[in-house]
């Protein structure tokens, strides 16, 4: 993780599907930059856990990308100790919405039965509620910590990180999961507390990991990487490129049903979304 000292970010991004994953591969490879694929608890419901670790180690190993895999949000101790023993190589253990004294003892015992099978173990707690799901929103999730008063607090951050031993926290500072109707077109972006970024990162001395990341104005992705964040989460912007790129796959060829003939639309619209976000977080 040596993105901390080029103040760089690095890039994680959910997959479902093997169109998913070979846009981000490729993206990777072509950059040659670091990536995270992230597979949440859903995700691994139908890719498959030891599947997921499988297609992360063939590339990394055959093709030399530097391509990791994360157990994005992952709401119990069997799911942590499922994704370690299957080779992953970063759990988030996700009680942002449990209380703040109820998230530190679960995440604790996340930490030490994660580092008990893999001793390098990246893991990964969160405080703050920011939604559940990457989808498109008709309002605001309930229960959201959206506005400034709801967002981490630094003195809670660094309690946080001391009393569970996370290498990296997901705060609240501005992001949500999902983007709202009115963020799709690009009208309206999300825009992230930067002052609050820093004093997290200053309290907090660990990695900081922004989720939510899509729809986020692109200022402030750049800000918030000079500010401490160092890993970004994007996951329904390429959902939503999937979409599209299934749209457009089935719409041109009408005839067609070899999946892989009308699914490489879908890869590369993905991968569009990727490149472009990658070279974001790896300006200076
Ligand atoms: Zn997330």
């Amino acid at each position: 993780m040596d993105a901390e000292s080029r103040q760089v970010a690095v890039g994680h991004f959910n997959i479902s599907d093997i169109a998913g994953f070979n846009a981000v591969a490729e993206a990777a490879e072509e950059l040659k930059l670091p990536v995270i694929i992230g597979v949440s608890e859903g995700e691994r419901e139908f890719v498959g856990v030891y599947e997921a670790a499988a297609l992360v180690r063939v590339v990394r190993e055959r093709k030399g990308v530097e391509i990791f895999l994360n157990a994005d949000h992952t709401h119990s101790l069997a799911r942590i100790e499922e994704a370690v023993k299957a080779g992953f190589d970063a759990v988030l253990f996700d009680g942002s919405k449990l209380s703040l004294s109820e998230n530190i003892t679960q995440t604790k015992k996340a930490v030490e039965l994660a580092r008990a099978i893999n001793p390098n173990i990246f893991v990964e707690g969160e405080i703050g509620y920011i939604g559940g799901s990457s989808a498109i929103l008709k309002e605001t999730p309930e229960g959201a910590a959206l506005s400034p008063e709801a967002f981490t607090k630094p003195e809670e951050a660094e309690r946080f990180v001391k009393e569970t031993g996370v290498d990296a926290l997901a705060p609240a500072v501005g992001n949500m999961h999902g983007l709202l109707e009115s963020m799709v077109s690009g009208d309206v972006k999300k825009r992230l507390d930067i002052e609050l970024v820093k004093k997290i990162k200053e309290s907090a001395k660990c990695f900081l990991v922004q989720h939510g990341g899509s729809g986020t104005a692109d200022e402030d992705f750049v800000a918030g990487i000079k500010a401490g964040i160092n890993i970004v989460h994007v996951n329904t912007e390429l959902r939503l490129a999937w979409k599209k790129g299934v749209e457009e796959g089935l719409a041109e060829n009408p005839d067609e049903i070899a999946p892989y003939k009308i699914l490489p639309d879908a890869v590369s619209d993905i991968k569009e979304v990727v490149m472009a976000r990658l070279k974001l977080f790896s300006q200076k």
